[in-house]
């Protein structure tokens, strides 16, 4: 069977940026289970898993337009400490998570920290990068009706809802 949407892949990826491995499904022996063409996965990636098939192993680079966004100037904004978790463990260059008033998250990279406030980058850490993937599937099949309806594959075991 062929991947694409509506379809469930499980899949082995290693992500490496600038040269450098930044995380990979091997480390916990667990594969990615994906439901295809419901904005699981970034654009880039997405479109390198179309028509693959189980087995199949390549590489892909994503171009930052089809991963995180090209960094933005003027992104520095500086925020009250109260509205990160364990703020006084922030540090320069560290990447953190910032609740949103508007409720949700968004993963922000601190520039400095003061006394009650901290500078933090709106650009995602990894806007900007070229992301390089390489993936193995493992199993494609098709989407039941409740993930297609809930916009996520359910793993075997269950999913983490
Ligand atoms: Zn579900």
């Amino acid at each position: 069977m062929k991947a694409g949407k509506d379809k469930v892949i499980s899949l082995h990826y290693t992500l490496t940026v600038d040269g450098e491995k930044v995380e990979s499904s091997l480390d916990g022996n667990e594969p990615l289970w994906v439901l295809l063409g419901h904005g699981q996965l970034i654009p880039g990636l997405e479109k390198a898993l179309e028509e693959r098939e189980a087995g199949e192993s390549f590489q892909v680079e994503v171009p930052p337009a089809e991963a995180y966004g090209e960094r933005q100037e003027g992104q520095t904004q500086r925020v009250p400490k109260k509205y990160f978790q364990q703020a006084n463990k922030l540090k320069p260059g560290m990447a953190t998570t910032l609740a949103l008033k508007q409720g949700g998250h968004r993963v922000v990279v601190v520039q400095k920290v003061g006394m009650t406030t901290v500078d933090v980058d709106l650009n995602h850490p990894m806007a900007g990068k070229a992301l390089i993937f390489d993936v193995t599937v493992n199993e494609v099949r098709e989407g039941t009706e409740e993930e297609i309806q809930h916009g996520h594959a359910h793993p075997p075991g269950g999913a983490a809802h």
